[in-house]
């Protein structure tokens, strides 16, 4: 039985995932390693623009990051298909399971094609969430099963990624922990979600998703856009991979993009807004589940809204995404400014321009 027959998860996703009560998502095995439930569709849009606006191309960049962070990741996954056992073996069974977890996460479906132990490894990607992404996961992947450097080429095909990974070099094991990565402190919350009484994630999962693991897609039920599971260490690698390598202003570059994005996908229901702190609270909810961090609390006053959001997973996406709410409740520009989250929350204040 992959699916709960009560709430539709898959079981393996509510298994290996954990949700806590400061708005935070993480890998059951592994709490070190927070998760977060971005739409894909979203996190493409970001990438892509900053190509646009900057004028370069950003591939490069992101695979980079990825293998970087790919392997911190993949040891946490590994560790649970009997880590070390597996690392010895070194089979293309390895990388079968690792596919596995690819599809749990909506990240698509990931097939090996070929395989040759500290040498190779070709495979096939079908909807890959993005195909820099996914190159550059896979590759910090087979670093580290293989304790080699990699060296990794991708081509689309239709529908279809074609990778192909060659290992470079001896050890890799210098050059890889060089990634390092401090989590702020986490404030804790109080939320509670209600959980399904057979498979124990929360309800609100099933009825905001639909998951086909075969086809290692999950989509939001109600823009109907494609979701992912990633993790935020490797999420803030890759934003900040981009902002040391084209400059300070990236940060407000996504907030940007994000705010646009988040304006116009309210907009687009041309509903009323409750634009109360009670609204903007309600609004906030939603990041809960999807381990963006926790939404305390609103103040309104002049017409300037601040709002403050324990454990955020990435301050300008948040920051983003409130602009967006407000931008789309006044119906004019917003200048947004938000707080570091070091301190284990940001602090956004909203105004308009
Ligand atoms: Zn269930």
């Amino acid at each position: 039985m992959r699916y709960c027959q009560r709430c539709g998860v898959p079981r393996i996703l509510t298994s290996e995932h954990s949700w806590d009560s400061s708005g935070m998502l993480f890998l059951t095995r592994d709490p070190t390693h927070r998760m977060v439930i971005l739409d894909n569709e979203a996190l493409n849009h970001i990438l892509d623009s900053i190509a646009d606006r900057i004028g370069i191309p950003v591939e490069q960049i992101i695979v980079e990051a990825k293998r970087k962070s790919g392997k911190h990741f993949m040891n946490a996954v590994l560790s649970g298909i009997k880590g070390t056992f597996a690392r010895n073996l070194a089979s293309a069974k390895v990388y079968q399971q690792l596919a596995h977890q690819t599809a749990m996460l909506g990240l698509g479906t990931a097939q090996v094609v070929a395989y040759k132990r500290h040498s190779f490894l070709e495979g096939m990607i079908t909807d890959a969430y993005n195909p820099a992404a996914i190159a550059g996961d896979i590759c910090g992947a087979f670093e580290s099963v293989e304790h080699r450097f990699g060296e990794v080429s991708y081509q689309t095909e239709g529908n279809s990624l074609r990778l192909s990974i060659t290992a470079s070099g001896s050890d890799a094991e210098e050059y890889l922990d060089r990634f390092s990565y401090e989590p702020p402190p986490v404030i804790d919350g109080r939320n509670i979600f209600e959980l399904c009484p057979l498979c124990r994630g929360p309800k609100d999962l099933g009825r905001s998703y639909d998951f086909d693991i075969e086809a290692g897609l999950i989509h939001e039920k109600k823009t109907g856009h494609r979701t992912v599971l990633v993790g935020v260490m490797t999420l803030k690698s890759l934003f900040g991979e981009l902002e040391s390598e084209l400059g300070e202003e990236i940060p407000r570059l996504i907030m940007g993009i994000e705010k646009e994005r988040v304006r116009g996908v309210i907009a687009a229901k041309g509903r009323d807004l409750d634009s109360s702190e009670e609204g903007y609270l309600r609004f906030l909810k939603t990041t809960r589940l999807k381990g963006m961090g926790n939404g305390v609390c609103v103040e309104l006053a002049d017409g300037t809204v601040k709002a403050r959001v324990d454990n955020p997973y990435f301050e300008p996406l948040i920051a983003g995404m409130l602009g967006g709410f407000f931008e789309a409740a006044t119906g004019g520009d917003a200048e947004v400014e938000w707080t570091d989250g070091s301190t284990g929350f940001t602090e956004v204040t909203l105004r308009p321009a």
